[in-house]
């Protein structure tokens, strides 16, 4: 999902008519991806520089960035020994002091550029005040002229460059541009047309910030007109201006997502019926009876909402997050039978084969004496769960009716959208583990029925920034409670020589029964890291370390029939620890397991190591959760310790989007993440909040999503 459109400019307005912009400085500009003036203007400065007052040269403290304004008395190539790289050295002064300024590899031009009497701006960080010295500064020459009070005498902005624009030319030419276009920069508009899905025929836009609700909002400040933002991203009067006018700009991009979501799903409400999937209780009623566990208070209350919506008007669009452990199998199982029992097909799919896998095995024992057709279909395999009698069933093509079933589940990977596999009424789609898939994948899967129901269940507790945008066209469930009766997790963190210990620990818990996972980053050495440690490799060591207990191993290029073999001699405790890549990180349940060692913890992400943890604390039993790791650097040793002080996901992936980002927080594969030039989706959420209620109240649009 990306923004839509939202010009500044309109029309589009080619970047060379900006004054002074002519074919050579197209060309250095279109290397930024500046092609029209709007691009330009919409050029983020990367820092900002103070001259309203220089520091003197005699002023300067170690290691702080400073700028100085100096005339250059000396200068020239230094060559230490013949043959050695050559430097360039100048020396500048300001009448308080000198400064010399060090380029460890002289360039051909900068003899010419830095000359004896020549005047300089200079930014960098003093590495030495005897001398003082400054190494690789930027600098840029201070030239009299008609546009000298756009570089001195304000804060002025420094951007992105590229070789041949110079700082100061990039300035005047933004200067200029502002000059030029300012007073044309639209206000962000939209119209009652796009609402109805077409175009906007005859109909007026409307300003999507009126000056009621730029007034109204609950920020410090009113917001800035647009075109004053934009001047102010590049010419603050003051440094606290430029977050303002980064908010005001923020705010657009959130209102055109906004606007993006809430029309959707206002369309999609518009043009889908709802299948009657609200099922009538005759088949939940023995299911729970024989579940062997009462449903928590979360469960029912999750359930009821999801009955709720599969007996409604719109198909259902719901997103249930529920921490690692809480026990959302269930309520997928639940919710199935609501349209089983409706009379429709339910799709499940998983992530990976080993959990369709155990999906396949815990419902075909849950659903086959309720007289329903469980199947399995994944990349590998393609199973039909044994009929009721017992006798076996021929795989059919996935369409085949025996009489007396009344429904099919089919479980799958993503082989359910890549094949051609096709359910005759489809009633709802379940998707496990969600942000293991990408926003596209859930769609096409949905588009093979006709408006199924959707439930994503995912246990990466969506951050609410995230919540409010990528997943704002669906309506969200938590379970916010652990079925009882668990024992707790303890997280530790150690050094990787703390290992013969640790594993004498682990020794001592399978001796008393229990079971456990040691999971490494990769499954063979790569050359060129070799301080990581592999699957493959430390197998053995595992075996020997803990002789004569038996042993797993797991990784994704393990062939998928011996990897069945290998969980399920795991779940029957044949096997007493899995050797394993984070292949194991979603879905596995094997309440007897109650360690988890992680070997260079260091490699993966918090929400990551939270999932593998979840692998742990399913049973009665007292875990324990150890994170091995040698990294010494300060944020890697925090990152652990957040680990280590709390359980509870939501903290966790809130910091990891903090420190890590969106797209590392959901995986490689979620896709669909909006392109924001001014937005931080880790930081924004009250902004993301008022552009929703902006919104809202445009399209006058009653219906409450995620809140
Ligand atoms: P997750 O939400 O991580 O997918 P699971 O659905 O795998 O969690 O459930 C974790 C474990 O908790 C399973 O062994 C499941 O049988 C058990 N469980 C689920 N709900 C309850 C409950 N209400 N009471 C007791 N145990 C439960
Ligand atoms: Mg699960």
């Amino acid at each position: 999902m990306s923004p839509p459109e939202q010009s500044i400019l309109p029309p589009a307005v080619p970047v060379s008519s900006v004054r002074g912009v002519g074919e050579e400085r197209a060309k250095l500009l279109a290397r930024l991806n500046i092609f029209t003036v709007e691009d330009l203007l919409l050029h983020q400065p990367r820092r900002y520089e103070d001259r309203r007052k220089f520091r003197a040269i005699r002023e300067l403290t170690l290691n702080e960035p400073a700028t100085v304004r100096g005339t250059i008395i000396a200068a020239g190539v230094k060559r230490f020994r013949k043959g050695a790289r050559a430097m360039f050295e100048c020396v500048f002064d300001d009448g308080s002091a000198r400064l010399h300024c060090r380029w460890w590899q002289a360039q051909p031009w900068m003899e010419d550029w830095y000359t004896i009497g020549r005047e300089f701006l200079v930014f960098g960080k003093p590495d030495s005040l005897k001398p003082r010295n400054i190494d690789h500064p930027e600098t840029e020459l201070v030239e009299p002229g008609e546009d000298e009070f756009i570089h001195v005498n304000r804060i002025v902005p420094v951007h992105p460059l590229t070789e041949g624009l110079t700082a100061r030319v990039m300035r005047t030419l933004i200067w200029r541009a502002l000059e030029q276009f300012e007073y044309s920069i639209a206000e962000p508009t939209w119209s009652r047309g796009q609402a109805a899905g077409g175009q906007a025929q005859g109909e007026k836009d409307e300003a999507l910030l009126t000056e009621k609700t730029r007034a109204s909002n609950r920020h410090p400040a009113t917001w800035p007109a647009r075109a004053n933002a934009i001047r102010m991203v590049h010419f603050p009067a003051e440094l606290t201006d430029v977050e303002i006018a980064r908010q005001r700009l923020a705010l657009d991009e959130f209102v055109a997502l906004q606007l993006q979501i809430q029309l959707r799903r206002k369309k999609f409400e518009a043009s889908a019926k709802a299948l009657p999937c609200g099922g009538d209780n005759h088949l939940m009623k023995p299911f729970l009876a024989k579940l062997g566990f009462t449903l928590t208070t979360a469960q029912t209350s999750v359930l009821r909402e999801i009955r709720a919506d599969l007996g409604g008007t719109h198909p259902m669009r719901r997103l249930l997050q529920g921490d690692v452990g809480s026990g959302k199998t269930a309520v997928a199982a639940c919710s199935a039978l609501m349209a089983l029992e409706s009379g429709f097909t339910v799709a499940l799919m998983a992530p990976t084969e080993i959990l369709a896998e155990q999906h396949f095995r815990n419902f075909s024992k849950w659903f086959e004496p309720l007289g329903i057709r469980v199947q399995l279909q994944t990349g590998s395999r393609k199973e039909t769960s044994l009929p009721v009698a017992g006798c076996k069933e021929p795989v059919g093509n996935g369409n085949s009716q025996r009489t007396g079933i009344p429904s099919t589940l089919t479980i799958g990977t993503h082989a359910l959208f890549t094949a051609n596999f096709d359910l005759p009424k489809l009633g709802l789609v379940i998707i496990d583990e969600q942000h293991k898939f990408g926003v596209a994948q859930r769609e096409t899967l949905v588009r093979k029925g006709n408006y199924p129901h959707l439930l994503v269940m995912t246990a990466t507790p969506i951050p609410r920034t995230l919540g409010l945008t990528l997943y704002g066209d669906l309506d969200v469930s938590v379970i916010d409670e652990m079925p009882g009766g668990r024992g707790s997790i303890k997280t530790f963190v150690r050094a990787a020589e703390k290992l013969p210990k640790v594993f004498e620990f682990i020794r001592e818990k399978i001796a008393a029964g229990r079971q456990a996972y040691i999971v490494y980053p990769r499954v063979e050495v790569a050359d060129t890291d070799k301080d990581i440690k592999a699957v493959t490799k430390e197998f053995e060591n595992v075996q020997r370390a803990l002789a004569p207990f038996k042993i797993g191993l797991l990784h994704g290029r393990i062939k998928p029939a011996d990897k069945e073999k290998v969980m399920a001699g795991f779940r029957l405790n044949k096997i007493q620890a899995l050797v394993a890549t984070t292949l194991i990180e979603v879905g596995v349940d094997v309440p007897n397991a109650t360690v988890m060692l992680i070997e260079n913890a260091e490699h993966f992400g918090l929400a990551q190591l939270h999932q593998l943890r979840g692998r742990i604390g399913r049973g009665t039993h007292e875990s324990y959760c150890i994170l091995i790791s040698d990294a010494l650097h300060e944020e890697a040793q925090s990152r652990l310790k957040i680990l280590a002080e709390t359980n509870d996901g939501f903290k966790i992936a809130e910091a990891d989007l903090k420190l890590r980002g969106p797209g590392e927080l959901l995986g490689r594969e979620q896709s669909g993440l909006p392109n924001l030039r001014f937005g931080n989706l880790a930081e924004d959420l009250n902004l993301i909040r008022h552009a929703r209620e902006l919104v809202k109240l445009q399209l006058d649009f009653g219906r409450t999503g995620v809140s």
